[in-house]
């Protein structure tokens, strides 16, 4: 079995249903109306034997004007298309419209098939095929074979699938190792076996027994059963034409349009980004916001485009565009799309999906329209490095598994473009995650300029909380990547030393007065021994500011002249290791310590005393058991535990 579709399109009447009923042998014209009126209405499907044996999936299309929908959900899947001309009435409406769509589509490859020639005669046939060949000049079929053929004759039809059998040979297969993605385009159900979908395998492998999501709208379902060219099989693979039976699913869930992957591999989205050209058949321009048919993949809906950088799109013009969607559907980079007027219904245009999960642009943006047109170059060289690295910036910081779910792009893929962004130097990471270096450049300007305006306002203060600094950062930054940052920096930009943070090299120096304020709170200290001043007190004394006083003090505890026990308890360093060498000799000959015993030994009151041992207590040098303390064994302290 092949992994190819080969599909028709063509102007209704024109023998697209007969020849591939003479090319396979089946009637695709299912529906009852269809047989009746002798006309095809949806989709037709049947399997095609290649003249070598292959097995190729065929899609009819509908030529009639009302059922273009149709034929748009079928030409979506397509590797191969022939397009058929009846050699009685030569190129029609519904001719060029195909062609149109089937060109808006990015479709390579095709044959043109003139039919009916019983009906003509050489001279005229000539005359047709000339006239086809001026049509399709500039498209995809401007050189393509064309094959005379007549259904009811047979003539012709074995150098067709001869001519088939060449050039499905030159069809580069779809991916199967990609995502899952199957575009839905019908749903029933069969009596005793439930219900079935069917479609084209545009990406990746399903096999039976696998767990797969329909969106929209949403819903899990497991597959039962695999059908390709109505055998059963265990799995299929992107470029087959598959029915699935889903269990788990009731039909009313499902609607053509609606995409069959991997569980959360895919979210609908009413917002896409978008390259439109016009066709320079169009019959008048686009406004801004005019309602539109979109379509994408089997997906149908209406749509207002926001003309980003015009009033209006004129025929045979392109420009950069916001799809609102009215009905969310599943588009993927790189995805072709079609519009159609909303009335009367024509094929307008259509373009390339650049990003399928934007934010809502506003117009006349010139960054906006920057980043897009980067979009779509990257689209043209066939990569995604300015859509990762445009990703990353509106994340700010991502690790590997928030850019996956931003970007959709498959994890492997994803590291690899990753490693080409950091090798070019346009990306960093931060541990294990990423940021733009444009970004870093900001983040380090934004804690340089803080830690600058903190050592101004307080120059004796040591640094800046961490806490207090993290708040310069967007809320996007963790923890984790928030002390990668500051790791990072730390090398020659700041100094971290515990929780405090200052610009590297930075020596907090006092002014001639400060020293003489910052000596006599040193004196005071030293002369208070274990009965120290308040801070009010010994502020006031000294003559500070009363609003510096808070830095003063941090600039004595930084330069070990002060310790600082309570908010408002500082002792001298002199005074405290003389408690502290107290405290151990006492405990060389005791087991236990009272309150009033440190009291009575360090001639000291209740109230400093107090504030101390619990002090001790913090610092893990001793341990209060009931209304006593004891020394504390050195391997119970743990780690980064210092006596001051
Ligand atoms: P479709 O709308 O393009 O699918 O056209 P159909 O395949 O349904 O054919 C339309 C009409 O053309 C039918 O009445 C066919 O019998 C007729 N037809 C198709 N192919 C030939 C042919 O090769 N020779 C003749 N004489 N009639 C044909
Ligand atoms: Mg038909």
């Amino acid at each position: 079995m092949e992994r190819l579709i080969i599909g028709t399109a063509g102007h209704v009447d024109h023998g697209k249903t007969v020849l591939i009923k003479a090319l396979t042998g089946v009637d695709t014209d299912r529906l009852r109306e269809e047989k009746e009126r002798g006309i095809s209405i949806d989709l037709g499907f049947a399997p095609f034997k290649l003249p070598g044996g292959r097995l190729a999936g065929v899609v009819d299309v509908p030529g009639h004007e009302r059922f273009i929908h149709n034929m748009l959900a079928g030409a979506a899947g397509m590797d191969l298309v022939l397009l058929v001309v009846d050699a009685n009435e030569g190129v029609m409406p519904q001719t060029r419209e195909h062609l149109n769509i089937l060109e808006l589509l990015g479709l390579q490859k095709g044959i043109v098939v003139i039919t009916k020639i019983d009906l003509v005669d050489e001279e005229w046939r000539q005359l047709v095929e000339e006239e086809i060949r001026e049509e399709l000049k500039g498209t995809f079929l401007e050189n393509a074979p064309v094959q005379p053929v007549s259904a009811l004759t047979g003539l012709g039809i074995e150098e067709l699938k001869a001519l088939i059998d060449a050039m499905t040979k030159e069809v580069t297969p779809r991916n199967a190792a990609g995502p899952l993605r199957l575009s839905l385009d019908r749903a029933f159900v069969v009596p005793g076996f439930g219900t079935v979908i069917t479609g084209t395998l545009f990406s990746g492998t399903v096999r039976t027994g696998d767990m797969v999501e329909v969106v929209p709208p949403g819903v899990e379902a497991r597959v039962r059963n695999i059908q390709v060219h109505e055998h059963d099989v265990q799995e299929a693979q992107a470029g087959q034409r598959v029915a699935l039976n889903l269990s788990g699913l009731e039909k009313e869930q499902l609607t053509r349009g609606a995409v069959v992957s991997t569980p959360g591999y895919y979210r609908p989205t009413a917002l896409i980004d978008v390259k439109l050209t016009m066709l320079s058949g169009a019959p008048r321009p686009l406004k801004n916001l005019d309602p539109v048919h979109f379509f994408l993949g089997t997906a149908r809906t209406v749509a207002r485009l926001l003309l980003l950088d015009r009033e209006e799109l004129r025929p045979g013009e392109a420009a950069l565009a916001q799809c609102r969607l009215e009905r969310p559907l599943v588009a993927e980079r790189g995805d072709p799309f079609i519009i159609r007027s909303y009335s009367p219904m024509t094929t307008i245009g259509g373009g390339r999906v650049l990003d399928p999960s934007p934010a809502r642009h506003r117009r006349f943006r010139q960054s906006v329209l920057a980043h897009l047109s980067e979009l779509e170059q990257d689209l043209e060289t066939g990569g995604d490095e300015a859509f990762v690295r445009q990703k990353l910036e509106e994340l700010a910081v991502a690790d590997l598994s928030r850019l996956a779910r931003a970007t959709r792009l498959p994890a492997e893929r994803l590291k690899e473009i990753l490693e080409a962004l950091r090798q070019k130097n346009v990306i960093t990471s931060l541990g294990e995650s990423f940021t733009t270096r444009a970004n870093l450049q900001e983040w380090e300007t934004k804690i340089l300029d803080r830690l600058e305006q903190f050592h101004r306002q307080f120059p004796l203060a040591p640094g800046i909380s961490r806490a207090q600094l993290r708040g310069v950062l967007p809320p996007a930054f963790s923890l984790r990547e928030y002390d990668a940052l500051l790791e990072r920096l730390a090398v020659d930009k700041i100094t971290v030393r515990g929780d405090l943070v200052s610009r590297y090299g930075f020596t907090p120096t006092p002014s001639p007065e400060e020293t003489e304020v910052l000596g006599r709170l040193a004196r005071f200290y030293e002369q208070g021994g274990l009965q120290p001043p308040s801070v009010r007190e010994a502020a006031e004394r000294a003559g500070a500011d009363s609003r510096r006083q808070e830095e003063l003090f941090a600039y004595l505890v930084s330069q070990g002249t002060l310790v600082k026990v309570t908010e408002d308890l500082y002792f001298h360093r002199e005074a405290y290791r003389g408690a502290v060498e107290l405290l151990c000799r006492h405990f060389a000959s005791s087991e236990t310590l009272t309150l009033a015993q440190f009291r009575d030994l360090s001639g000291s009151s209740r109230k400093y005393i107090q504030a101390l041992l619990e002090h001790f207590d913090q610092i893990k040098l001793t341990r209060r058991v009931g209304d006593h303390r004891i020394l504390r064994a050195r391997n119970e302290q743990e780690p980064g535990d210092r006596i001051q």
